[in-house]
C-alpha cells in the first residue's frame, strides 16, 4: 500500500459539499483507506487574481493503485463533479481540481504525471492544508513544516467544520 497527498481546490459551487462527496468517491474508486483530512480553508486565487477565492484542503489515503492508475481514478472524478478545463485560462475558475501531491517517496517526471506535483513549494493554499495533516512529512528534501514557514499565508482563513 502506498501513502498518498491529494490536494483539492475548487471555487465554482458548493465547493465544500464537492470536496466531501469527492473524497468519498476516491477512496471507494481506488479502494483507498482515508489516513488523514485537513480542515477546509478559504484562499486568495493563485496565478490568475481576476476570480472568486478558492477553498483548499488536503487528504492522505492509502492505495494499492499505481501512480497513474490513482490518476486516472482522479480525473474521473473531477469530471463527475464537471470539471472542464479550459486552454485559455491556465489557474481559472473550476468546480474541482484534485492534484497528486505526493505518492510514497516515488519522484519521476512524465508528460501526464509529475511527482512529486511540481509546484508544491509556491503554494501556501497547499502547504497550510498539508502541514495540518503531514507537518513532518519530506518531500523532494523538504520538511512541510519548513517549507510552510517560508511561504507568506496571508488571506488564508480556516473555514469552521460543517459538522
Ligand atoms: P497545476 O498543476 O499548476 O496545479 P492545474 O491543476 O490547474 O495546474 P490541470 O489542468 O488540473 O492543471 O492539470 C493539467 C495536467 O497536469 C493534467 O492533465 C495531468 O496529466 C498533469 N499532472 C502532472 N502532474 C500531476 C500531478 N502530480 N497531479 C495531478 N495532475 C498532474
Ligand atoms: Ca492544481
Ligand atoms: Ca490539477
Amino acid at each position: 500500500m502506498a501513502s498518498v497527498l491529494i490536494a483539492l481546490g475548487g471555487n465554482v459551487g458548493d465547493v465544500r459539499a464537492t470536496f466531501r462527496k469527492a473524497i468519498a468517491h476516491i477512496c471507494g474508486m481506488a479502494q483507498a483507506a482515508m489516513i488523514a483530512r485537513s480542515s477546509d480553508y478559504s484562499t486568495p486565487p493563485w496565478g490568475d487574481e481576476d476570480q472568486d477565492p478558492f477553498v483548499n484542503a488536503c487528504v492522505e489515503i492509502e492505495t494499492g493503485l499505481d501512480p497513474h492508475a490513482l490518476l486516472f481514478v482522479m480525473q474521473k472524478v473531477e469530471q463527475k463533479f464537471g470539471r472542464t478545463r479550459n486552454k485559455d485560462r491556465q489557474w481559472g475558475p473550476r468546480t474541482l481540481d484534485l492534484d497528486m501531491i505526493a505518492y510514497d517517496d516515488v519522484s519521476f517526471q512524465k508528460p501526464d504525471l509529475t511527482l512529486p506535483h511540481p509546484r508544491l513549494f509556491e503554494r501556501a493554499f497547499v502547504l497550510v492544508p498539508l502541514a495540518e495533516i503531514a507537518p513532518d512529512r519530506v518531500i523532494a528534501g523538504i520538511r512541510v513544516r519548513d517549507g510552510l514557514a517560508s511561504v507568506s499565508t496571508q488571506g488564508i482563513e480556516r473555514l469552521r467544520d460543517t459538522g
